[in-house]
Formats: structure tokens, C-alpha cells, sequence
């Protein structure tokens, strides 16, 4: 059985669902994962914000804008009657319940909850719609089955568990269609999978059911060589080791969410990133199988807001113990390291999670004189780029001559090199490895 997420603009209009209906709709069973459509998942982070800021108005005028978006978007998608009464009445319960919590006191449990119905939404839409078509469609509830445990990680068993019984009650559906994003948390409260983590919901499906594939379908015909917001004439990049995805995911390329490598690389389970609005292009297809042929740099992404600390001591000199310390500051305030630079002198490192860097700071000036850049940015040159191989960082230092580099990281393993360099100078460092690299 295969798996396929769509995104939010791959269901972002009637249109769009219908277009997605016709795709999945060729006579073989498989499971389908859908977000929200687009923007509405930040429309409810802007309900939640007004609830929080106890604005039951502010939050009540967003919801009726919503409600009347929504309105439109069921007269558009249904041919009949019966189909538009249904979906109209559900999301008529749907917004009263989104306005019923302009009236009680607002936590984050209720965030959470407000969150959940974007998917909710989009997946009772497009079943209903499939339903009109005449398909043997069924609905599986994510809450019932998607859940992480007290460490905040899926609970594998359990999602596999649950998601197996859920199948066995309807053995012969044509299709089965689920919400991504949404999850209950160790404590059967509802919860999510962070922000873009209906790709994350696709892969640990994928990966429970040890699927043939996992598709993850968009806007866009796979991933780019570089990052296509910011650069032109990027191309897609057709096959990517799991390594090499994590690394542009985690990087920047906002493609795929970084969560999403990890499940499917541990199943072995294929990853294949294809576009809605060009069915038959070719896509990107990311395995644990190594590509044949010479060794190349494929792909290049950025990451911003990052802060780059260093610490520099002649104590360090000749000493062993000084690393130790260092990244015993950072573990103990929960602040994970991206790339580190040292010498015999001084180490470099950089966090993108600043919220306890005065602490941070504070703790390492114990052991040297602390300097700290803000709004940096990492840019990541990915490729086979096994060491015995020449030739590969030459070219892209090359690229970066008329850029001021802070960092340089290589050989943490055989798939990166990272620059870190300011943010003011992103779009001319990606633009200038396009052209060295890849034109
Ligand atoms: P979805 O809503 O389907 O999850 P996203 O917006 O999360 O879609 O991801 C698709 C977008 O990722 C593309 O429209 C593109 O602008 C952006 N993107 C950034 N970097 C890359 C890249 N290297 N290759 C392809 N797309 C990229
Ligand atoms: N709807 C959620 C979001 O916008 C999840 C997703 O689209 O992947 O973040
Ligand atoms: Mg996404």
C-alpha cells in the first residue's frame, strides 16, 4: 500500500481537491494523509492570539471570515444536494464549536484543540467529496491512532496498533483518508506534530505500515538544487540519499519537513516528492540506495536566524576537558549546537534556539571570552561528498570568494559543507553557488 500527503495548496481551493480527487481516484487502495488547506492553519494561530489577549471579538470577526471562506468553498465543490446540505451542516457545528471557545478561559489545551481543525476540515471535505463520486471512501480519525509519548516522540506501537485495528474494520475501501499534523499526547490530550508536520504524520504511517511508498505531493516538481524563492533556475534534483534529504530539510528546504527522514530511512521506506500541478513530472525520489555513478554536489539550502557564539581561552591550550565543559553548558539549558569550528585557541559554535542565551553566555565566560554574532545564517552544500573524492570543497569555497564566511564545517559526514555566513548576504552566497555549481 502506498501513502500520500497532500499539502496545503495542493487542497488550497475546491478546484484543487477536485484535481487531487481525480489523482488518487485509479482503482488502487491507499492511504491518504491531507493538511489543511492553505493559510487556515495560520488563521487559527490568529484566533488563538486573540483568545489569549482575551479579545473574544477580534477572535469572533476571524472565525465569521473563515466560516465564510469555508461557505464558498462547499458550494464550489459539491454537484449535489445532498453532499452540499451535509458538508454545510458539518461545518456549521464545526465554526459554532470554534466560537464556543470565545467564551471560556483559554489555555493551551484549547490552542491545541483550535489548531486540530484545519485537518479536521479538509479531510471531512474531500471524503465527503469522494463519497459523491461514488467511492467506498472511509474516514480513519488520527486522534484514534496518531500519538507521541511523555518524551513528546510517536509512540510507534501504538500508532501502528491503532492504525492496523482501524484498517481491519474496513478491509476493502478504495481508499482510506486521514488528517496529517494531528495527534493526542501520552496524555489523550489533543496535540500536534509542530508546524508542516503533516509530512512527519505521512512518513510515520508509512513507516508503521512498512508501505511500498511514500508520496509527498505539492507545489512544486521535487526538490530544487537550490532554494527556488530566493534563486532562479533551479532544477529538481532526482534521487537523494535519506542522509542528503535530512540535511536540506533541516537546512532550510522547506520541501520536506525535516521530521519526516527519520521514520521512513529506519523502514526503509521510499520517499518520492511530486507536484500536483504536474502530476507526471518525475519528482525527487529519496532511499537508502546510494546513486550510481561519479560522486556530485546536488543541492544547496539556508537556514536563517542563527547566532553564532565564541569562546576563546588560552586554557584551552593543550588542555582536554575544555570541550566537555562548553557543551555541558548548552546541554544543561536544552540548546542543541548546529556546527562547530575549533582551534587549539578558540571554538566556535552556532544554536538556533536563543531563548536562554544570556544564560548561556553568562555560564561560558567561566572559561573564556565570549563573542556573539547575531542573524547568521548556515548555508548547507550537500552532496556524495565521500572525502577521498577531490575537488568538491575547492568548488564551493570558490563560490563563496567574494562573501565573508564566519565557519566553514566539513567532515562532520560524507554528505555536507556548511558555511556560516551573515543573513544580509543569503540570496547574492545562493545565487553565487547556483552559478558555480550548478549552471
Ligand atoms: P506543502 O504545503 O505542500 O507542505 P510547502 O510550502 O511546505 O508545501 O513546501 C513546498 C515549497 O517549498 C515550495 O513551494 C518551495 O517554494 C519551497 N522550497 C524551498 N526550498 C526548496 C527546494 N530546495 N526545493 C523545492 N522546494 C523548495
Ligand atoms: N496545517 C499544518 C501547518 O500549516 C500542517 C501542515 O500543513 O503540514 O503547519
Ligand atoms: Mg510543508
Amino acid at each position: 500500500m502506498k501513502v500520500l500527503k497532500f499539502g496545503g495548496t495542493s487542497v488550497g481551493s475546491a478546484q484543487r481537491m477536485k484535481n487531487v480527487a481525480a489523482l488518487i481516484n485509479d482503482g488502487t487502495q491507499k492511504i491518504v494523509v491531507l493538511s489543511a488547506m492553505s493559510g487556515t492553519t495560520n488563521t487559527l494561530v490568529e484566533i488563538t492570539d486573540y483568545l489569549y489577549k482575551k479579545n473574544p471579538e477580534g477572535a469572533n470577526d476571524v472565525i465569521n471570515r473563515l466560516a465564510a471562506k469555508y461557505g464558498q468553498h462547499v458550494n464550489e465543490l459539491y454537484a449535489t444536494e445532498e453532499y452540499r446540505t451535509k458538508t454545510q451542516h458539518f461545518m456549521r457545528d464545526q465554526f459554532s464549536y470554534l466560537s464556543s471557545f470565545t467564551k471560556d478561559v483559554f489555555t493551551p489545551f484549547e490552542e491545541k484543540v483550535i489548531l486540530a481543525q484545519g485537518e479536521l476540515i479538509s479531510t471531512n471535505m474531500m471524503t465527503n467529496y469522494l463519497k459523491e463520486q461514488g467511492l467506498d471512501v472511509v474516514l480513519l480519525p488520527a486522534l484514534e491512532f496518531m500519538r507521541t509519548d511523555k518524551d513528546g516522540e510517536p509512540d510507534l506501537e501504538y500508532i501502528k496498533e491503532k492504525l492496523l485495528a482501524q484498517l481491519a474494520l474496513h478491509p476493502n475501501a478504495d481508499l482510506y483518508v486521514t488528517q496529517g499534523f494531528i495527534c493526542r499526547n501520552a496524555y489523550g490530550e489533543v496535540d500536534n506534530l509542530q508546524r508542516g508536520g503533516s509530512d512527519y504524520s505521512a512518513s510515520l504511517i508509512g513507516a508503521v505500515l512498512q508501505a511500498e511508498e511514500i508520496q509527498i505531493w505539492t507545489d512544486i516538481d521535487g526538490m530544487h538544487n537550490n532554494d527556488p524563492r530566493i534563486v532562479d533556475n533551479t532544477t529538481p534534483v532526482r534521487h537523494l540519499q535519506f542522509e542528503e534529504a535530512a540535511e536540506l530539510a533541516y537546512f532550510g528546504a522547506k520541501i520536506l519537513h525535516p521530521t519526516c527522514i527519520q521514520p521512513a530511512k529506519f523502514a526503509n521506506v521510499p520517499v518520492r516528492l511530486l507536484n500536483t500541478m504536474d502530476p507526471s513530472a518525475e519528482g525527487t525520489t529519496i532511499s537508502n540506495q546510494a546513486e550510481c555513478g561519479a560522486a556530485h554536489i546536488k543541492a544547496v539550502a539556508a537556514k536563517d536566524n542563527i547566532t553564532a557564539i565564541k569562546i576563546k581561552s588560552g586554557r584551552m591550550l593543550l588542555a582536554y576537558g575544555f570541550l566537555r565543559k562548553v557543551f555541558e553548558i548548552f546541554e544543561s539549558y536544552q540548546t542543541s549546537i548546529d556546527m562547530i569550528c575549533t582551534s587549539e585557541v578558540g571554538v566556535s559554535v552556532t544554536i538556533d534556539n536563543t531563548r536562554h542565551l544570556n544564560e548561556i553566555v553568562a555560564d561560558l565566560k567561566q572559561y573564556g571570552t565570549v563573542t556573539v554574532d547575531n542573524d547568521m545564517c548556515i548555508i548547507c552544500v550537500v552532496g556524495d561528498l565521500e572525502w577521498e573524492n577531490v575537488g568538491f570543497e575547492a568548488k564551493a569555497i570558490d563560490a563563496m570568494r567574494d562573501i565573508p564566511v564566519r565557519m566553514i564545517s566539513y567532515g562532520g559526514s560524507n554528505y555536507n559543507i556548511s558555511f556560516l555566513i551573515k543573513e544580509l548576504d543569503k540570496k547574492r552566497a545562493l545565487q553565487s553557488l547556483s552559478q558555480f555549481l550548478f549552471l
